[in-house]
């Protein structure tokens, strides 16, 4: 019943691992299905942590090749698409360079030069409240769902990664992205990256996930695997959590449709 959609493969230069690497994983795990969804490609040079354009025959390629090696694992086609206002018409063209299960919406960066999950901007917490970065974030998380170009949005509440969260009740910052979430009708993952942070905590939060569920917002359980060994890690967990806030099912996609599938 369980499957993995976020995995990544060595072409975006952070991860490690075939895609065959990741499927044997799969299967050893138990999972139904998988997915892969390769941090996006620009059409120039705009980071350093996605895949380039010119790798995107061989992202196909990889894919391919882990289907030959494990014909009965199905294994679904997506992208994670960073949403960033002004360049929705480049998600729209990516969206037709191949036949996608499925297309990720995540929010990473909350101004052009600050992803806000990058150690290695880590010192741009020191320049406004943690209150204004939460605003911000969760302003933007709300225009990617608004967009209606995705299928289901990553790590929620990914801006909390590195521990820094504010004051108080949380669900302020949360309410006008639920509600745009809820009119879009995208789904949002549940991912377990977040218990491999510092924050150590699934994405998103009890609270966010009650109020998703409250909203009818479909969901499904991901790992944002960055090397086989993270797939479907700590899929149990995930699945109490879901099943406690109320879910009786998870959505999987083909060819961009939602399926939904109960939860046994
Ligand atoms: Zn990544
Ligand atoms: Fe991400
Ligand atoms: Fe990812
Ligand atoms: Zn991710």
């Amino acid at each position: 019943m369980l499957f993995d959609y976020h995995m990544h493969t060595p072409l975006c230069g952070h991860a490690v691992g075939h895609p065959r690497e990741y499927a044997k994983e799969a299967l050893r795990k138990g999972l139904a299905e998988i997915g892969f969804s390769e941090h996006n490609p620009m059409p120039e040079k705009f980071d350093d942590w996605r895949m380039n354009l010119g790798d995107f025959p061989e992202y196909l390629k990889l894919l391919t090749e882990a289907r030959t090696t494990y014909p009965t694992l199905p294994i679904r086609l997506g992208l994670e698409c960073d949403f960033i206002p002004g360049r929705e018409s480049w998600i729209r063209e990516l969206a037709k360079k191949a036949e996608f299960d499925y297309l990720i919406g995540a929010v990473h960066y909350i101004a052009p030069d600050w992803d806000v999950d990058n150690p290695l901007k880590l010192d741009r917490w020191k320049q406004q409240p943690v209150e204004e970065v939460w605003t911000r974030y969760f302003r933007a998380l709300s225009q990617a769902a608004q967009s209606g170009l995705f299928d289901f949005l990553a790590h929620p509440d990914l801006v909390k990664k590195f521990g820094h969260i504010p004051q108080g009740d949380l669900l302020p910052y949360y309410r006008e992205a639920l509600e745009a979430i809820a009119t879009s009708g995208m789904a949002i993952e549940v991912s377990t990256a977040g218990l491999r942070k510092e924050v150590g905590e699934i994405y998103p939060s009890a609270q966010f996930l009650r109020e998703a569920f409250r909203r009818n917002i479909p969901i499904l359980i991901s790992s944002d695997s960055h090397a086989p060994g993270e797939v479907g890690h700590e899929f149990s967990r995930a699945l109490a959590l879901v099943k406690e806030v109320g879910y009786r099912e998870l959505t999987s996609f083909q060819k961009r449709r939602p399926i939904k599938i109960p939860i046994s």
